[in-house]
């Protein structure tokens, strides 16, 4: 399999390029140069354990990785380790991407890994693609990053102690959560470097897209990025769409299911949406937002236009504009690398952009969307809780609230949807463990419900992190220092 930009101005590569490179040099966004047809292998794929399925999705993709090493990568990934902080010997499952029935709804619960979030999915494999290509390779690399709270430690987790990798992840001094910063700034392997930067998130991802956009630093200091926009972490997620949808169409005999996906940069929703595209049995995508709603706009109205950031209950979806969605619109578009370039740089130079909707006046059939607000959000993890004695976090919330919306028998009866498969099953996917954010649990239940041992364990250990300035010129003078 070979890759190009969406914008068309990089020259085909390799998987093993691909997941080096994170965002194209043109600025671009990497993609496969086609998607394969997988219909006939689904009988095959069902009766596979986590792993082997990873195995068979992700070799097609990475064809330049021999299978017998691809296979030993994905078994050391989805092993022991994934389950360091959720291991069957303290009380946790043992498996990467659980399916639970919650009421009418499936949950598939994806926070069974180290950092208990869905991000160590992709990343797990991530860190250990990385080392491998290095190993082969030679040459080291220096991952750079920003995170507003969950994927710099999901990152740190992927990239701690592994061969040929320093890391750095910036992230905003005093405004991620103490949960949070204690996940990432705990980790005291050698190659791991928490900035802490006295400014916003969007201050922190402005140092790192500039840096990164400077060629000649990325080149020299050898720059790789583990944000959403780098290919491996969409192919890694493909795959947990294939094992929940089997799950759920076993448990009920359906032909094919709606997936709810609460969504921030487009990377999870995005997956998804290749599933679909690969043949996995999947109706509909119901994309979940918070009050950050560009993407609910956009598939309600065909016009994808810059509004405020709000804060809210469920922050690592407080995204403006999600990177993943140049993607998504490349398809939309046709293929057609000029048209997105034109696109695109309207959307620079206006802050909106709009297509044409398709049959039955759609933006797209195949996914329906809207927002969940912080009352929605309580109301939903109450609700869960009282209902089904099952504690939800504020993320899996947005999507729970947004699916019982659109998606339910009454909803499709009353004309409020324009779906005509509601009484298909539906699949929420749940993206954090709710011992994450305990604030939001104790407000919606009055109760303080959301632990988890691994959680607890982080309070009064040692950490390290390092305080920088405002300023791309200090965030460079301390990765130059360190690394040597
Ligand atoms: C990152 C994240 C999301 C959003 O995922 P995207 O791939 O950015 O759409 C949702 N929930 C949680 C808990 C996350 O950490």
């Amino acid at each position: 399999m070979n890759y190009v930009s969406t914008r068309g101005q990089v020259e085909p590569v390799e998987f093993q390029d691909a997941v080096l490179m994170g965002l194209a040099d043109d600025g671009g966004l990497i993609i496969p140069q086609s998607i394969p047809a997988v219909a006939d292998r689904l009988g095959d794929w069902r009766s596979m354990s986590y792993s082997e399925l990873a195995f068979e999705v992700i070799r097609l993709f990475a064809s330049d990785i021999p299978p017998d090493d691809l296979r030993e990568l994905i078994n050391r990934t989805y092993g022991e380790a994934y389950f360091l902080n959720d291991h069957p010997s303290r009380g946790g499952v043992g498996k990467v991407a659980p399916v639970v029935r919650v009421g009418e709804c499936f949950i598939q619960e994806l926070w069974h890994g180290p950092t208990l979030a869905f991000k160590d999915v992709a990343l797990q494999l991530l860190g250990n693609l990385f080392e491998y290509i290095l190993a082969r390779r030679g040459g080291r690399l220096n991952i750079l990053g920003a995170t507003s709270g969950d994927t710099g430690s999901a990152a740190i987790a992927g990239c701690r102690s592994r061969a040929g990798i320093d890391i750095f992840i910036m992230h905003p001094h005093g405004r991620v959560t103490p949960i949070q910063e204690r996940q990432m700034t705990t980790v005291l392997d050698a190659n791991v470097h928490n900035i802490a930067i006295d400014g916003s998130f969007d201050d922190s991802q402005r140092i790192m897209k500039t840096l990164a956009a400077d060629l000649r630093f990325k080149r020299k200091y050898s720059l790789g990025a583990v944000n959403s926009v780098n290919w491996a972490r969409v192919l890694a997620q493909i795959v947990y769409y294939f094992a929940g949808v089997f799950d759920v169409q076993t448990a009920t005999g359906a032909e094919t299911v709606r997936v709810c996906v609460p969504t921030g940069n487009f990377g999870d929703i995005l997956a998804g949406w290749y599933a679909m595209r690969m043949g996995c049995p999947i109706s509909q995508l119901i994309l979940a937002t918070n009050e950050n709603n560009i993407l609910a706009r956009f598939f309600n109205t065909g016009r994808y236009s810059l509004g405020e950031v709000h804060h809210t209950l469920a922050p690592a979806m407080d995204i403006q504009v999600p990177s993943n969605f140049e993607r998504y619109l490349y398809y939309r578009l046709g293929e057609d690398p000029a048209e997105l370039r034109r696109v695109m740089q309207q959307f620079a130079s206006t802050g909106s952009l709009c297509v044409e909707p398709e049959a039955e006046g759609t933006v797209d059939p195949r996914i329906v969307s809207d927002s969940a607000d912080t009352g929605n959000i309580l109301e939903a993890i109450r609700r869960a809780y009282e209902k089904y004695d099952y504690v939800i976090d504020p993320h899996t919330a947005c999507g729970w609230s947004v699916a019982e919306r659109v998606a339910t028998p009454v909803a499709a009866l009353a004309g409020e949807v324009r779906t005509a498969v509601a009484d298909e099953p539906v699949l929420c996917l749940a993206t954090a463990h709710p011992g994450k954010f305990p604030d939001a649990i104790r407000q919606a239940t009055g109760k303080d419900i959301a632990r988890h041992p691994a959680i607890d364990a982080l309070a009064g250990l040692p950490t390290r992190c390092e305080l920088l300035p405002n300023d791309e010129q200090a965030v460079r003078d301390f990765i130059i220092r360190t690394i040597g």
